[in-house]
């Protein structure tokens, strides 16, 4: 069992972390919030009065925390949390960033550190589902490796720090494009009197299925568990995609790829929260494009 220190208890953390005691590793948490603190000592963690205390002898560490700014303030502007860790300690970013802080962050560190963001939401953090997608040395994600499995049933080593940030705004980009395309299509075909589950029936099995489509339909139906049936409650944000849409941008625009579809798919997702759709599931964007 790990002595493992845990920083950033929130919607995602907290759970991360209970499973972390559940499978018997001794858990110093921290977070910023007294309320996710609280939670996280009811739950049978035991709370640290800072990052750097929670990350004292630890052999993990491991951070939660909202965004690149959070990540990069940690890691960098607070003195000793890599010093106060174990020797031949691992960190693990499982927030989700920007390709460049990950690179940054972990080249100024004096031990090795892993990016790890996770798909699954917060049931999968509940439930130990997550996907972890990993970017880091190969040793120190064989080390980390059966401590990701507390949280998480599919763990992927992408290559060197960055890689997992960069798997998640690639895939997250893809699948925002996707969902678009797939509310246009079902939009098009409400206007042209074309029902719903003809369409699915035939897209399903042919060239324009996709995972959007397929398994989590936009429109109430075909796919009874898809978010559309439930008055879209998320699932997964809109805000959230928006977030990753705005970090695949900046991952474009930092190498210079061309994304004009990630642009735009992160155009039609600013002007949804913007409209007050942030909370809502993100494939909630058929009803403002049923509306054009
Ligand atoms: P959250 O806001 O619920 O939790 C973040 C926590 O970090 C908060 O409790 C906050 O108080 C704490 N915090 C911030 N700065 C801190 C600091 N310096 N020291 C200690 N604690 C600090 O956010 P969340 O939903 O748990 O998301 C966390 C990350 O996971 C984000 O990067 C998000 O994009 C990503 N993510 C979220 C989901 C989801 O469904 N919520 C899914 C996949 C990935």
């Amino acid at each position: 069992m790990a002595r493992i220190g845990f920083i950033g208890l929130g919607n995602m953390g907290g759970p991360m972390a209970r499973n972390l005691l559940k499978a018997g590793h001794e858990v110093l948490g921290f977070d910023l919030v007294p309320a996710a603190l609280e939670a996280f000592v009811a739950a049978g963690g035991k709370a640290a009065p800072s990052g750097v205390a929670a990350a004292q002898g630890a052999e993990f560490l491991i951070t939660m925390l909202p965004a690149g700014k959070h990540v990069r303030d940690a890691y960098l502007s607070q003195s000793g949390l890599a010093a106060a860790c174990a020797a031949g300690a691992v960190l693990v970013d499982c927030s989700t960033i920007d390709v460049a802080t990950a690179r940054e962050v972990a080249a100024a560190m004096p031990l090795p550190m892993l990016d790890a963001p996770v798909s699954g939401g917060t049931m999968g953090a509940e439930n130990g589902t997550l996907t972890f997608m990993v970017g880091g040395p190969e040793a120190a994600f064989a080390k980390a490796q059966p401590i990701l499995a507390a949280m998480g049933k599919t763990i992927v080593h992408c290559g060197a720090a960055g890689n997992g940030q960069a798997a998640k705004a690639c895939n997250n980009m893809m699948l925002a494009i996707n969902m678009i395309g797939a509310c246009e299509g079902f939009a098009l075909a409400e206007k042209l009197g074309l029902p719903h589950q003809v369409l699915f029936d035939i897209v399903s099995k042919s060239s324009g299925q996709s995972w959007a489509v397929n398994s989590y339909c936009p429109v109430p139906g075909p796919v009874p568990a898809s978010p559309a049936n439930r008055d879209y409650k998320p699932g997964f944000a809109a805000a959230l995609m928006e977030k990753d849409l705005g970090l695949a941008q900046q991952a474009a625009q930092g190498c210079g790829a061309a994304a004009p579809f990630g642009a735009a798919a992160l155009a039609v997702y600013q002007r949804f929260v913007a409209a007050g759709g942030g909370g809502t599931d993100f494939s909630g964007i058929m009803e403002m494009l049923r509306q054009g």
